[in-house]
């Protein structure tokens, strides 16, 4: 692995602060100098000389993104039955594809919010992990422990159905389904407290696990050193987390003053993340083709559920809550590589500045991730993007594939810069 030298960009280092132009060293797999044009430091220099130079010709040089709500194995389904649905093997392959998706599009880290097959997140995770394919860096979820009749469960008594998730009742269920999640080397363990529009038994204002399951879970996460991530639509689900130490709030969409209160009386270690992208998409119709059409009642229902989301979301960023983009993508009509989609819905319907959602999805997500990812800083993981274009301006820009010219993630690149006058720009010193 050579030595990487970015000059001629402009930096967005994901801290929020203004772009700035500069010059950015990298050595192994980490960042070691960077420099503001003019101001260049020893470190920068020293390396120069040994370093293969990238000439930006002044495109933007950023943080790799960190999606906080991943399902790489959701495969872009267009139903939840249809997960259970799929073989393993065909499953396995097909979660290897949405992987490889998310890099190319720009996420170098991907927080997994549940895996849809007990090993998937964790075997997808060890072959990125030991260069076998290509994918982002992953935190491994388990299954979606939830109750009989809760999200996740698409079984009927009449007949045979395997289910995406995991059905538990009572504690020493949920504590079995966690230490066994645990035994095969998942990071985060998942638990669905709060129901959703989709489940006709278990609507989204219903809290349907109770505070004993949740503590059992929570005292398994809490020994083991994993973290403990939450479907918490309900207000009372919201305060039940709290309660209970769960690390990653998802939704928190109908949370009400008091669950707020809660969620900012523990802002330093709590995170989350309300997941726009599907409530947006399905709320626009844009499921129309399979079936969930504008006016279908789930959509005319999300459209009142984001509406509350915003509001929630824009106080608890008032709070000082750190909120998180990350969408439920990995649906038909939310599809996996469409993530950077929920930068706009922070700017579009939470009022952030561009880089205020880039650092959401940079500098947070580093935090949520538990790594040194999501900052241009020395010292750091060299995750990086080249962007065609200035993201600080217009976070549309993240979408389009073709306008990231190199995604680079721990030293190496996935994609490197290429095109007319790469002989001229990038040149071996
Ligand atoms: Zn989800």
């Amino acid at each position: 692995m050579s030595d990487v030298l970015f000059s001629n960009v402009t930096i967005i280092d994901g801290s929020g602060a203004a772009p700035f132009p500069g010059q950015v060293l990298v050595r192994g797999n980490r960042i070691e100098a960077v420099a503001r044009t003019g101001e260049e430091t020893s470190a920068l220099e020293a390396g120069m000389g040994r370093a293969r130079v990238i000439d930006g010709g002044g495109a933007t040089l950023m943080p790799g993104l960190v999606e906080a709500h991943a399902h790489v194995s959701f495969c872009d389904t267009p139903n939840l039955e249809g997960l259970g649905d799929m073989p393993p093997e065909e499953h396995t392959l097909q979660t290897m594809k949405f992987a490889r998706k998310m890099l190319d599009q720009g996420f170098t880290a991907l927080f997994s919010a549940a895996t849809a097959k007990e090993r998937l997140d964790i075997v997808i995770r060890n072959a990125i992990e030991a260069g076998d394919i290509p994918g982002p860096r992953m935190r491994a979820a388990s299954l979606e422990l939830t109750v009989t009749g809760g999200l996740g469960d698409v079984r009927r008594s009449h007949m045979y159905r395997e289910t995406f998730a995991q059905c538990c009742d009572g504690p020493d269920e949920f504590r079995k389904a966690a230490r066994t999640a645990c035994r095969e080397g998942v990071d985060t363990l998942k638990i669905n407290p709060s129901g959703d529009e989709f489940v006709p038994f278990a609507r989204a204002d219903m809290t349907v696990m109770n505070d004993e399951e949740v503590a059992a879970v929570a005292e398994v996460a809490r020994s083991r050193g994993k973290k403990l991530a939450a479907h918490s639509r309900s207000a009372e689900s919201v305060k039940m987390c709290v309660r209970h130490g769960v690390d990653v709030i998802y939704h928190a969409t109908l949370a009400d003053e008091e669950a707020m209160d809660m969620v900012e009386s523990v802002k330093d270690r709590v995170f989350v993340a309300p997941a726009m992208g599907i409530m947006y998409a399905t709320s626009r119709g844009e499921g129309a083709a399979w079936g969930i059409t504008e006016d279908a009642p789930v959509a005319l229902y999300f459209r009142k559920e984001l509406e509350s989301c915003i509001e929630c979301m824009k106080s608890l960023t008032k709070r000082g809550v750190r909120v998180l983009p990350g969408g439920d993508y990995g649906f038909a009509w939310n599809p996996i590589g469409n993530n950077a989609r929920d930068l706009e819905h922070f700017v579009n319907l939470l009022g952030y500045t561009p880089l205020e959602a880039i650092r959401a999805a940079t500098a947070l997500g580093g935090e949520l991730f538990g790594a040194d990812i999501g900052l241009i800083k020395a010292g750091y993981l060299a995750d990086l993007l080249l962007v065609d274009g200035d993201p600080s301006k217009d976070v549309t820009i993240l979408r389009d594939q073709d306008r990231l010219t190199a995604i680079m993630k721990d030293g190496s690149f996935h994609k490197a810069p290429e095109g007319p006058g790469e002989a001229g720009r990038v040149a071996a010193q």
